[in-house]
């Protein structure tokens, strides 16, 4: 008996074999007319084409229904006339085949949409974790490396010059990845625009893939010229599943990305620790603000020459229930990176503002507030609106109220920036430039600004009496903002010889732990009483 099967092509269809036993055995991919059998190809055009079972004489045909062309026929020697219960039994039989066989194939495509990408057929995240949880069981697992190539700005690209094209690109990327490096490597596309290449070190290694994009895809008859952003990870000393390979190969891509595009970075196990320990720093965080666990402290700010305060930063503080203080430089990115800072920053602002508002109420009428604001609130799209509400929420008079921005974020996007603080200034708040000479702001640019106050980091005002420099960066920034008709402050002042040479420089102001440690609010108010 043999299979056989419809193919169409131009000017019509021909039968071909697609199994067969018995006498039939040798004609497996040959054409039906092949056999040298008058009744053969008669019978399947004709079972093919009513789609239902025949039943000959000395033989029969069976038909087995399938989508899209996917039908077929068997025709069976079978020298005998079948009866008629024996047809309605292989009528039942043939269709619960076909269903059998339909189910195979629904299973098969599933399997390909589990594994495997849709677009360039290479295996998926999924088949790559299988394949390192083998890799990881194996031997061969203590030369092989795990790589994940990520396009750099493939988005835009995808963006300005269309999803067909990017889809092509990313084909072309795959094949090179793939023609370039050796057979025995795997190359997966675990992401978007991120493939994974998995084997022996000597291949897989920044030199070895970046060599890779050093020639531009041609894709469309069009030169593209791209580059990828490398994370590594050696399985030699890797503890863990696969799963957690792929993990920390993200890790270690994101270290890569933050550094710069076009690097690398191979993962360290502290790294996995380090991300860790902030997922848990996250959690904790969220649970003492929802609790209420977070407070202000307060450093003021005083007058160089008549060492009188002027007002005060609010610092936020986190106590955890052990009693001890976690910094601010350390959960402050946690909460900007987990988007907590905003609904945080809120808070902040408007307990600050209520400070503000109960100071000038008990007479301390020319007090001012400043507040820290990151970045992330900044871009915030709801941040003025926010900004609108917390003060009309608190009657805080919004001329005594500072914001003190990075100058880190002074530099980015400028056109948002200046656009931001225009509305910020037109509420009458004044903003200052926090750690200022840490950053790159360019003088033209700082003027555009419209800020109203630099403040000296403490890294320059502890140089001050330690380096032998003629003049300090201080000095420069004094000067500055003399030039430039800032105020200047300086933050950080922890002994009389640093506040003395600030005096002497023409610095106005000035914070620091030599006038004053940061304070609760009643503290403030016993510190400003005693004055
Ligand atoms: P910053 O805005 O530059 O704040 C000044 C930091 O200097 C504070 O650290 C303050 O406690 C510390 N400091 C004050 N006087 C002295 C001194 O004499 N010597 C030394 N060595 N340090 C002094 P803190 O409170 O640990 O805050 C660290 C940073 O965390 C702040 O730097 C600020 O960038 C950020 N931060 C604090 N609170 C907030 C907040 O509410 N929102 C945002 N976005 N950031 C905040
Ligand atoms: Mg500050
Ligand atoms: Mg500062």
């Amino acid at each position: 008996m043999f299979c056989a099967q419809e193919n169409y092509n131009g000017e019509g269809s021909e039968f071909s074999v697609i199994a067969a036993a018995g006498s039939y055995a040798s004609f497996i991919d040959r054409h039906v007319s092949d056999i040298d059998d008058a009744r053969v190809a008669d019978a399947l055009s004709h079972s093919l084409d009513k789609r239902r079972n025949l039943y000959g004489d000395d033989f029969i045909t069976l038909y087995f229904i399938g989508n899209a062309n996917r039908d077929f026929a068997l025709f069976l020697d079978t020298g005998i006339t079948l009866n008629e219960t024996d047809q309605r039994l292989l009528d039942v039989f043939c269709s619960n085949i076909a269903v059998g066989l339909d189910n195979v194939m629904l299973v098969g495509r599933l399997h390909d949409f589990a594994f495997y990408d849709d677009l360039s057929k290479l295996p998926n995240r999924t088949r790559l974790v299988n394949i390192l949880d083998e890799t990881l069981a194996s031997a061969a697992r203590n030369d092989v490396t795990l790589s994940l190539v990520d396009i750099d700005h493939f988005a835009e690209i995808n963006d300005a010059l269309g999803h067909k094209f990017g889809d092509k690109l990313l084909l072309a990327v795959a094949a090179r990845l793939q023609s370039r490096l050796g057979d025995e490597l795997i190359v997966a596309r675990v992401g978007g625009d991120t493939f994974s290449v998995l084997g022996g070190a000597t291949q897989v290694n920044p030199a070895m893939i970046g060599a890779l994009f050093n020639m531009p895809f041609c894709i469309e008859g069009q030169e593209v010229q791209i580059s990828a952003t490398i994370g590594l990870v050696r399985l030699d000393d890797h503890e863990g599943s696969g799963a957690d390979a792929l993990k920390d190969a993200n890790i270690a891509l994101k270290r890569a990305k933050m550094q710069q595009r076009a690097g690398h970075f191979y993962f360290a196990r502290s790294m996995g620790i380090e991300s860790r320990q902030r997922v848990l720093l996250m959690h904790a965080l969220r649970t003492a603000f929802e609790e209420g666990k977070l407070s202000i402290a307060y450093q003021p700010q005083i007058d160089l020459v008549t060492r009188q305060p002027v007002g005060a930063e609010a610092l936020l503080r986190w106590k955890k229930d052990d009693g001890k203080f976690v910094p601010p430089d350390v959960f402050i990115p946690i909460a900007e990176y987990s988007g907590l800072i905003i609904n945080l920053g809120e808070w902040v602002l408007r307990a600050a503002c209520d400070e503000l508002v109960s100071l000038h109420g008990l007479g301390f009428t020319d007090f001012i507030m400043s507040v820290n604001v990151s970045q992330v609130q900044f871009r915030h799209p709801d941040f003025l609106d926010m900004l609108h509400r917390v003060l009309s929420d608190t009657g805080a008079p919004p001329n005594f109220i500072e914001l003190e921005i990075t100058e880190s974020v002074a530099m980015q996007e400028p056109e948002l920036l200046i656009k931001t603080l225009t509305q910020i200034k037109k509420s009458g708040i004044s903003i200052a430039i926090d750690d200022f000479g840490t950053g790159f702001s360019s003088l033209s640019y700082l003027q555009q600004l419209q800020v109203d106050r630099l403040k000296i980091d403490r890294s320059f005002v502890a140089e001050i009496t330690s380096s032998s420099r003629g003049s300090s960066i201080a000095e420069m920034v004094v000067q500055l903002g003399r030039n430039l008709g800032l105020a200047v402050i300086a933050e950080g002042v922890e002994n009389e010889r640093q506040a003395r040479k600030l005096t002497s420089l023409g610095c106005p102001l000035a914070q620091g732990n030599l006038f004053a440690l940061p304070m609760t609010s009643e503290q403030l108010l016993d510190w400003l009483k005693n004055r």
